[in-house]
């Protein structure tokens, strides 16, 4: 099985979840079973009890599981119906490792971040992506936030366990333009900095920008973040997001990641996508 991780660099609102979801599109037209999980490194256990004018509307799961709206997304993009397991919450990990604590289950042990909470995130994205050849998993928020920093960690770990054709890291952040027109890298190269520094490379870049990103800045992005320039897309502004998927397949995204993955022998050829 194959993971894909998506962590958003610069600020939230960039467009993770609709990279994210187009990608997934994409390796379903292609044939595969592709499901996904959205991570909310909040301290709530559901979107349930959330202010809709801060959060957006809820969105309610068939099981009755009521999630964030990213959900929604996926079901759309992906044709699948989701469950509230695709959703993972710091309040539902705590309370779960927790209640695990009151009835004794860790023996007397020290109850920590490391490795407990990391071990019940691991464990959940992996039952979250049974069934399915390609599991999304999009970590909400910014990589350098506080919250997250578990959610990262078990990440990591989580690469160290699979073998390297099975994990792809894609990293979705924001290409300003400058006052003079320029389109600027710096953004970017930071929050490759701050992933690197907690010992996640991104395999995949993804540039979200007014326009396409010019060759050059291309080029600077895959110099300063050690990727190749092959592995730097632009997933520009379009006027509807179900555009999205059609933008980055041009680019040729779907057909690094599937090659990235080893996936690309197994795929439906292209004329029957
Ligand atoms: P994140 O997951 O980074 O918080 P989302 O994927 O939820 O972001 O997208 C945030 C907003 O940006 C949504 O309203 C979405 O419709 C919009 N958006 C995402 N990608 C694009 C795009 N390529 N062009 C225009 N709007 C986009």
């Amino acid at each position: 099985r194959k993971f894909i991780f998506v962590t958003g660099g610069v600020m939230s609102g960039l467009g993770k979840g609709i990279t994210a979801a187009s990608t997934g599109r994409l390796l379903a037209n292609a044939g595969f079973d592709v499901t996904a999980v959205k991570i909310d490194p909040y301290l709530n256990v559901d979107a349930g009890t959330m202010n809709p004018y801060q959060h957006g509307e809820v969105y309610v799961l068939k099981d009755g599981g009521e999630v964030d709206l990213d959900l929604g997304n996926y079901e759309r993009f992906l044709g699948v119906d989701m469950t509230s397991d695709h959703n993972v919450t710091t309040g539902k990990t705590y309370q779960h490792v927790i209640e695990k604590e009151r009835a004794g289950d860790y023996l007397g042990k020290t109850v920590q971040v490391i490795p407990h909470v990391t071990d019940d995130i691991k464990r959940r994205i992996r039952e979250a992506a049974e069934g399915s050849d390609v599991c999304l998993v999009e970590i909400g928020g910014t990589v350098g936030d506080i919250e997250g920093m578990p959610y990262l960690e078990a990440l990591r770990q989580f690469a160290h366990e699979e073998d390297d054709e099975d994990i792809l890291f894609t990293h979705v952040t924001l290409v300003p333009y400058s006052k003079n027109g320029e389109q600027k890298t710096k953004p970017t190269q930071h929050s490759v900095k701050e992933l690197r520094s907690i010992g996640l490379q991104p395999d995949v870049l993804v540039g979200r920008c007014d326009d396409e990103l010019d060759d050059s800045t291309k080029e600077k992005i895959a110099l300063f973040c050690d990727v190749p320039t092959e592995a730097v897309f632009s997933n520009p502004d379009v006027d509807d997001v179900y555009h999205v998927p059609l933008t980055v397949e041009e680019e040729g995204l779907d057909q690094h990641v599937m090659e990235r993955l080893e996936l690309a022998e197994e795929a439906l050829p292209e004329d029957e996508r």
